[in-house]
């Protein structure tokens, strides 16, 4: 007799490395720069005693602060505990029927995780051979629902709005989830197609855009029937997902738009910085539209057999970036876009090891 067979077992999601002494952290897609400085008097100005009291379940200041900086309706907003929760409660809710839910193969390697804890079927659709989608691998197919990160992770690559339209406009019977996690980094948001079809939801992150990757604030965008729909199953799970100070702070965030378009304009700056020191070196990758650039040398998978001997080599001097030990991911690294400082430093320490 055990009690090891009632037990709902799973191949847990890998996060990236959350080393705790200081290192030049290149490997989670963190903003290198501190939240708004309005965050922050968030947190000095924090009324201890209102934690006595539960927070607001729908969450409505925060909502309404996002759907104004959006030009949506409060109906038209969900939030969560980072956009990890959000694309969670999203699986839960939009992927119940008994079809295969479908997304690439190469993309944010959480989407299979919760279709298995969730029980739900699903299809892993090739990429292209240079990372791109074809909007034709879903049009046609059937499906009980699609995902799609774009820019995608970890590849960096952008599809178009109309691709996204594409896909959205020919699967009425199902939810499709773009995850915008790395939108602000300059690509176009599929927020139109929220007004054209019932069908979209689209994800989003304080993490990367916005610095408060510790704060754990996630939104999500789509048709006030979608948004009742996920709040139907939040409520059914926890109710008070969200704490005071997250609440309070993520309205700060949003509200603070210059601080936003500045911090945003300096990654991507360091970020083309980045794209022309890497590809002097020999690097090539698809261009990316996020804070991380995924790139691949091949005289050093040439030399080493993958990127894993250069990813250690670097982790011995203290400078972290991602590697995925995967067919194809093991001959790239995923490198975040840090200060312009870290990444010369990363640079400069990438130069010796290659051949
Ligand atoms: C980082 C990331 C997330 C999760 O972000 P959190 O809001 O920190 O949970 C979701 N999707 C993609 C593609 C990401 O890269």
């Amino acid at each position: 007799m055990s009690y090891i067979d009632n037990i709902r077992k799973c191949v847990p999601y890998t996060p990236g490395e959350q080393p705790q002494r200081k290192v030049i952290k290149l490997n989670t897609n963190e903003c290198p720069y501190p939240p708004s400085p309005e965050v922050e008097k968030v947190f000095k100005s924090f009324d201890t005693e209102a934690l006595r009291k539960y927070p607001d379940p729908v969450c409505k200041d925060l909502v309404h602060s996002i759907a104004e900086y959006y030009g949506l309706k409060d109906e038209e907003v969900f939030v969560g505990v980072g956009s990890d929760d959000v694309l969670s409660m999203c699986f839960l809710t939009f992927f119940a029927g008994k079809k295969p839910v479908i997304f690439p193969d190469i993309t944010y390697s959480f989407y299979d995780v919760w279709a298995d804890v969730y029980r739900i079927p699903y299809e892993q659709i090739p990429l292209k051979e240079d990372f791109s989608l074809d909007p034709e691998d879903y049009i046609g197919r059937e499906n009980g629902g699609i995902v799609i990160a774009n820019p995608n992770a970890p590849t960096g690559v952008l599809e178009s709005l109309d691709a996204i339209e594409r896909i959205v406009k020919a699967n009425p019977d199902s939810m499709v989830i773009v995850d915008e996690a790395y939108i602000d980094f300059g690509g176009e948001t599929a927020i139109p197609l929220i007004s054209k079809y019932e069908n979209v939801i689209i994800t989003r992150t304080m993490s990367k855009s916005r610095a408060l990757a510790g704060l754990r604030v996630g939104y999500a965008f789509g048709n006030a029937k979608a948004i009742k729909y996920l709040n139907d199953v939040k409520f059914s799970v926890n109710s008070y997902t969200m704490n005071m100070p997250a609440l309070a702070a993520g309205k700060a965030a949003i509200e603070d738009d210059v601080y936003f378009k500045d911090i945003t304009s300096r990654v991507i700056n360091t970020r083309e910085w980045t794209k022309e020191q890497l590809r002097s070196l020999g690097f090539t990758f698809r261009d990316s539209m996020t804070n991380f650039v995924f790139a691949t040398s091949e005289t050093v998978v040439n030399r080493d057999g993958s990127m894993k001997a250069v990813f250690e080599g670097l982790k011995e001097k203290d400078i972290y970036v991602r590697f995925f030990d995967k067919p194809i991911l093991k001959n790239y690294l995923r490198i975040s876009i840090g200060t312009d400082e870290e990444m010369r430093a990363f640079i400069d320490a990438l130069k010796p090891m290659l051949p």
